[in-house]
Formats: structure tokens, sequence, C-alpha cells
């Protein structure tokens, strides 16, 4: 980890039911959690006010997606205002998931960051390659072209944290090495002090997402450029999270 404040979302994806994420809350609240650490949480839409009022205020509350503009007649989507209403501070921008399941595409993604940050929500823009572009070497080309979309559209990066999901590592149980993940961090922090600015490309968080659990987030945290994680399926175990939280050392 580096000098910024660490940072690690939960991404509880379309899991849950009232009564598992009343027990969710619960095994959170009672953690005890490092007081350095920015700690987020996203649970689905319909479950966001039931998180809201009953989970400690030292966890703050993330959409997994917003509209990318003011609601309206948009149907099946929620609004970057309805998320503030109900008390979300973040939003979780071009998950992969979104990307490769649903289609969103760079150019959509950046608007609907740039509209999110114009309403005052903080932004998890998430990028990353799939297992063939890394196979073929493009690793850095696919997610320097998915970071200059976001650069492209936003006017600041005050309130961004970019998360860095290598697709091969979502829920597949197959972590990125420290060394593998260390690099491409690197390299996005190039290539922000190169496009934007030294001083952006030094105070961004660039966490890290892609099957962290329990058992490997001690040795990523280590790794200088690595700001923290997104944590999908072991976010959704109470303590196990606690752990991925408390591993910056
Ligand atoms: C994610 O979906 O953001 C993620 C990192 O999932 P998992 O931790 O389950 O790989």
């Amino acid at each position: 980890a580096g000098s910024g404040k660490f940072f690690v979302g939960g991404n509880w994806k379309c899991n849950g039911t009232k009564d598992s994420i009343s027990k969710l809350i619960s095994d959170l609240n009672n953690a005890k959690l490092e007081p350095d650490v920015d700690v987020v949480v996203a649970p689905p839409f319909v479950y966001i006010d039931q998180v809201k009022t009953s989970i400690t205020d030292r966890i703050e509350i993330s959409g997994q997606n917003s509209w990318v503009g003011k609601g309206g007649a948009f149907t099946g989507e929620i609004s970057v205002e309805q998320l503030k209403d109900l008390g979300c501070k973040w939003v979780i921008l071009g998950h992969s998931e979104r990307r490769h399941v649903i289609g969103e595409k760079d150019e959509f993604i950046g608007k609907k960051a740039a509209y999110a940050l114009s309403e005052g929500l903080g932004v998890i823009a998430c990028i990353g390659e799939l297992l063939e572009e890394r196979e073929a070497g493009k690793t850095f080309d696919v997610c320097f072209q998915q970071l200059k979309a976001y650069a492209d559209a936003v006017p600041s990066w005050d309130n961004i944290v970019i998360a860095y999901e290598p697709v091969w590592a979502i829920g597949t149980g197959k972590v990125a090495s420290p060394e593998q993940a260390q690099e491409v961090h690197l390299a996005l922090r190039d290539w922000l002090k190169n496009n934007v600015s030294a001083e952006v490309a030094s105070k961004t968080r660039i966490i890290y997402g892609g099957s962290v659990n329990g058992g490997n987030s001690a040795d990523l945290a280590k790794k200088e450029d690595i700001d923290g994680f997104l944590v999908g399926g072991a976010s959704l175990k109470g303590p196990e999270f606690a752990t991925i939280v408390n591993s910056v050392t």
C-alpha cells in the first residue's frame, strides 16, 4: 500500500435476502475494523435502505451501477439522485459484469462517471482485461483504453478510486499474484502521470479486485501501488471481509 488511505469495497452483486443481509450487517457491525481504512459496501439496490438504516456509520454505502443522467422515463434504471437520497456516497461503474455480460461500452461508462461525480457521488471506476487479452500481451493497451475513457469524460479525479480487476480473476478463485497486480497498478499510475497529471497519479487510489480473500489480501496489500481492494465473494462473509479490511500493515 502507498501513502493514501487504504480503501476496501465489498461488492455484494446480485446476492442476498432480507434475512441473510441482516446477518451480514450484524457481523459487520460487530467486527473490529482498522480506523485508518475507508470501508464501503455495495448492496443490491433493493436492500440499500435496509443496509443504510442498520449498518454502522463507519461503513459507507455504494450503488453497483447508476443511470447515465437525471432520472425519468428509463424503466428498470436507478438514478444517481436516488442513490444519494438513500444515503449512498459511492457508485461502482464499469464493472466487468456490466461490460461483458450486459454490454456497456467505454464511452457510456465514462458519461456515467461524469454524471455521478457532477452530482457529488464518489466513483469506483473499474477496468480490467480478459484472459485472452492478457495472453495476447494486450493487458496494458486494454486497461489504458478503459482508463482513457474515464479521463476523457471526467472533469476531476478528486472523487474517483480506480479498481483494477482482471476479468480472469473475478469470481474464479484465480487471484492475480501480488507482482502481476503491482505491475499493472504501477503502469496505470504512470499513465495518469503522463496523461493527466503527476498530482492525480500520486493521489488517486488504485485498488485491486479479483478473488481477494482473507488468505491472500495481506501479501497483495504489501505492494507499493495497491491501495486497497474491491471484494466480491469474500465480502458476503462479515468476519472474512473484516480480515481483508485489516490486512494493511
Ligand atoms: C468483483 O466482482 O468486483 C470481484 C472482485 O469479485 P470476486 O472477489 O468474487 O472475484
